[in-house]
Formats: C-alpha cells, structure tokens, sequence
C-alpha cells in the first residue's frame, strides 16, 4: 500500500514520542470524552432524539398498526394486513357477527355465529352491500372481492369476543336496535379467562 508522505507527516513525530506518555495522555483523552458525552445525553431527553430522525417513528408505528381502515363485512373486525397498501384484507381474529349488527330475521336476535363459519354454511345474509337482497354466505366474495375469510368450520368465537358479547349482550342490543343474542350456556367465560384468551391470539407473553 502506498501512503503519501504528506499524509504521514503528522504522525511521524510520533516516532520520537514517549510511548507510555502517549498510551497514558491517550487514555485520558477517551475517558474525558466518554465523560462528556454522558454529561450530554444526560440532558437530551428521548423526545429531542425522536425530532432529529430522517423518520419519524410515532408516524411509521402508527400507519403499521392502524392498517387500512377496512373492516370485515360481517363481524368489523379491523383488517390486520399491515399498512395501507394491500391487494387483499383479513384479519386473524373473527368476532361473533352481532358485533357487526347482524340480527335473526325472525327474532331480530343478534347473531352468536362466527363468519369464517358461516361462509361455509348454507345459510343467507343481507346488508346494505347487497342492497338488501338475501345472498349466499358461501359467495360473499360477489360482494366482498378483495376480503379474504378463511373458512374454519371448528371455528367458534374467541373466548375473549364471547366475554365481551355476553357480558355488553343488552347494551349492544339497544345500541344496534336489535334484541339480546341467545348466549350459549356453555359461554362460562370469566375475565381472566378472556384476557388469556386475547394473549393467546396475539402471541403476548
Ligand atoms: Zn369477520
Ligand atoms: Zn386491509
């Protein structure tokens, strides 16, 4: 490798220099710095540190997390696709559908049932989207073409989203103007119960 003399004129003088003089003034020289860079960040709180970055954090979290806005046709649960920009919405964790004000016809009693289970049935639905029509379940996707709902016939309402219709059941009803959902008395779900089932669903430890 060759090195311009120029360059080296600087520390050449160094070849005369007292090495232990050196090795100690030097060592010196790191801990004052080190001193002085903790006496720095000692008055630079996080929120200076946050306004310098190229991006900005709270904004890059919040547009991941918040999605796009969509919500499940039936249950509205909010799609978890990530960010704004995706071809397909879907949500890993589908409510029971009277929490999306779906009602009984005859009775006008909320829904207990679980979309990803009623895509698989024979049974019918309405909505605005369907201007009202009746419309198989099993083909929602005429109307619903970029909502992906996977079809799980075992699937019942999470713990968590049972809890919450069961114990909310009248007041979802008056605020839905419906009538309360015939709850299932296997539905013994306590609070506990509920919050282990939500951090089961979203991995939390
Ligand atoms: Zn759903
Ligand atoms: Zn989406």
């Amino acid at each position: 490798m060759v090195i311009s003399q120029d360059a080296l004129g600087a520390f050449m003088i160094l070849n005369n220099a007292d090495q232990e003089q050196f090795a100690h003034w030097l060592t010196q020289c790191v801990k004052d710095m080190a001193n002085t860079l903790g006496e720095k960040f000692k008055h630079t709180n996080i929120q200076m540190k946050l306004k310098k970055l190229h991006v900005n954090p709270q904004n890059e979290l919040f547009t991941k997390l918040i999605g796009c806005g969509n919500q499940c046709p039936f249950c509205k649960a909010p799609c978890e696709a990530g960010g704004r920009f995706h071809t397909e919405h879907w949500t890993s964790l589908h409510r029971p559908e009277g929490l999306g004000r779906f009602r009984w016809r005859e009775t006008q009693k909320l829904v207990i049932d679980v979309c990803s289970s009623s895509v698989l049935s024979d049974k019918n639905f309405r909505c605005n989207a369907t201007n009202g029509e009746w419309h198989p379940y099993k083909r929602y996707t005429d109307f619903f073409p970029d909502w992906e709902n996977a079809p799980d016939a075992s699937l019942q309402a999470s713990d968590y989203w049972k809890y919450v219709l069961k114990k909310f059941n009248k007041r979802f009803a008056e605020a839905y103007d419906a009538k309360p959902a015939d709850i299932l008395s296997l539905w013994h779900i306590s609070l506990e119960q509920a919050k282990a089932s939500i951090k089961e669903s979203f991995n939390i430890k």
